[in-house]
């Protein structure tokens, strides 16, 4: 039996030219600003985003705390969605390794957080208050039905923080699903944000990376953070490698994870026992809830894994399922068989 694994879009394999691109890689030592192949991938990301520069890091974790300690100072505050994957999924590591504290609004259900909420945090000159430096927004939002935020609530928040002197970063985690959702050019999105990082290795598939974007002031700022952290890497073109056939080869094809997210969420709307809204399904992350009290997300998930489709669970009602590449729309109509006959 072939496993159906829906669990995240990091599981991905590099496809056979990201093999070969790696295998013939020009190299050099990255440190010493060496490396051909990651000086190319940055100035594509960078051209892609619509920014002057970009750096290429481990993961998009790495990514988010250089950007967040360039933008924040030690006590200083930012704000962030309740939701975010900042919050939620990075160890505390704003708090922990920058001295940032992090101020939490609630995020709507599609991702955005409202700009009455972004106003009522922003802290007036006053000194028992910590300084707020920083908004940060997530696209497309991972715990929010993978919402895709679009350009009129980007400049909407650009407002708002020019009027209040603040930076906003934009963890882009999949920016591209956001665009191609959308039917925007990523800089639609970017354009608006003072640093956005995206990642190379879920949907887009590479083996590992991500890069950071912004201004060039801001990109040599954030090579010595990265340095740090222990992130300087030597010859790491080889990554670099894939992640360009990554970004050429990789990005339209997100349209078919799109199309197979959503068969999955009308089908599951189908099966006795699921709820799901399938109409907030708009890229490739789809989470469903179960109806039945006597059902919990780890026993479902456990129940589908011996029928052969891996999902995970969310938190104490719901599960996750991501499309990704190389999952079918055949794959998806399995899971779907699979899940109706587990549901009894
Ligand atoms: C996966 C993810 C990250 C972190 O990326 P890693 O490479 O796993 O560190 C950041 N933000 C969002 C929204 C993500 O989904």
């Amino acid at each position: 039996m072939q496993l159906i694994d829906l669990r995240s879009d990091t599981v991905t394999l590099p496809t056979p030219s990201m093999r070969q691109a790696m295998f013939s890689a020009e190299v050099g030592d990255d440190v010493f600003g060496e490396d051909p192949t990651i000086k190319r991938l940055e100035e594509m990301a960078a051209r892609r985003m619509g920014k002057e520069a970009a750096l290429f890091v481990a993961s998009g974790t790495m990514a988010n705390i250089i950007s967040q300690m360039i933008h924040c100072g030690r006590g200083d505050e930012m704000i962030l969605g309740d939701q975010a994957h900042i919050f939620w999924y990075e160890q505390g590591g704003s708090a922990a390794l920058g001295g940032i504290h992090p101020r939490t609004v609630k995020n709507q259900w599609d991702g955005t957080l409202a700009p009455e909420d972004i106003e009522a945090a922003i802290r007036p000159d006053n000194v028992h208050f910590p300084r707020t430096r920083l908004i940060v927004l997530e696209n497309t939002h991972n715990r929010c039905d993978g919402s895709p935020i679009g350009p009129d609530y980007m400049e909407a928040v650009a407002d708002l923080a020019r009027r209040f002197d603040l930076k906003i970063h934009v963890d882009g985690a999949r920016i591209f699903n956001a665009a191609i959702a959308l039917g925007v050019d990523p800089t639609d999105l970017t354009r608006y944000a003072d640093s956005v990082s995206f990642c190379l290795s879920k949907g887009l598939g590479a083996p590992a990376g991500s890069l950071i974007c912004g201004s060039n002031a801001f990109i040599t700022q954030a090579r010595r953070v990265r340095k740090v952290l222990g992130g300087g890497m030597r010859q790491a073109g080889v990554l670099a490698a894939a992640g360009i056939v990554a970004l050429t080869e990789m990005v339209d094809r997100l349209a078919d994870d799109h199309d197979n997210a959503h068969a999955l969420a009308v089908g599951l709307s189908r099966i006795n026992g699921i709820s799901i809204d399938y109409e907030r399904i708009k890229t490739n992350i789809v989470y469903f809830g179960i109806i039945q009290k006597d059902l919990s997300p780890p026993q479902l998930c456990e129940k589908l894994n011996a029928a052969g489709v891996r999902v995970l669970p969310a938190d104490s009602r719901r599960l996750r399922a991501v499309t990704h590449y190389p999952i079918t729309k055949l794959d998806i109509e399995a899971a779907l068989e699979a899940v109706a006959a587990v549901m009894g």
